[in-house]
């Protein structure tokens, strides 16, 4: 007996800003080429290097509300001051097309996926500590102390939403928690009882 896949997997990744979400995708992606990455809608403005319809897509607050007033969005959620939102269309066709599809958001978005699509996958990208994570958030840029020590404690109340993840990844090494990820991904793909 073959498995044949009917639809794809829906995976959710969240976890605390510098606790290198983006590098571990970026290798994921490298060996999951197959996997589609979900460019989300934003109102926040681009940073340096990041372009529109790749990292996300850059809208004004009134198109996103828009696209809200219109159910255009699986899940959206108000993250410092801005819109982050995911295309329900997008997701759907990729889905239905038996493609794999991955989202890189936070908790309050993740928890609206877990509602409406219990069989997604999720998982919670943490640091080896919270010094660690420290230390990266004020190794990696020039952002005054009060951001850097708002960003952990948004990390310390995003931890409490661990419980209702489904896989939990240390990111002590990029490459490691990238293979654990595919490890989690190859069992899902093997499951035989629901949860
Ligand atoms: P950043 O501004 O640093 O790119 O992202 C801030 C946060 O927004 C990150 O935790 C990221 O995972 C989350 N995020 C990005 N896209 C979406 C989305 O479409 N929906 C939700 N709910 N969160 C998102």
């Amino acid at each position: 007996m073959k498995k044949k896949k009917q639809k794809g997997q829906l995976i959710v990744l969240s976890g605390p800003s510098g606790v290198g979400k983006s590098t571990v995708i970026a290798e994921l992606l490298g060996e999951r080429r197959d996997m589609y990455f979900s460019v989300s809608f934003t109102t926040r403005t681009p940073r340096v290097g990041e372009a529109d319809g790749v990292n996300y897509n850059f809208v004004s607050r009134e198109t996103f509300e828009g696209m809200i007033a219109r159910e255009e969005l699986l899940e959206y959620a108000e993250y410092m001051h801005n819109y982050y939102g995911t295309s329900l269309k997008v997701i759907q066709d990729k889905l239905a097309a038996g493609i794999d599809v991955l989202l890189d958001i936070e908790v309050q978005g993740a928890a609206t996926v877990r509602a409406k699509c219990p069989e997604a996958v999720l998982i919670f990208i943490i640091p080896p500590s919270f010094e660690e994570l420290s230390r990266r958030l004020h190794g990696r840029a020039t952002d005054p102390e009060d951001v850097i020590s708002g960003r952990l404690q948004r990390a310390r109340e995003e931890y409490r939403n661990i419980p209702s993840y489904d896989y939990l990844v240390v990111n002590d090494k990029v490459s490691q928690a990238a293979a654990e990820i595919i490890a989690i991904l190859t069992a899902e793909d093997c499951r035989v009882r629901n949860r």
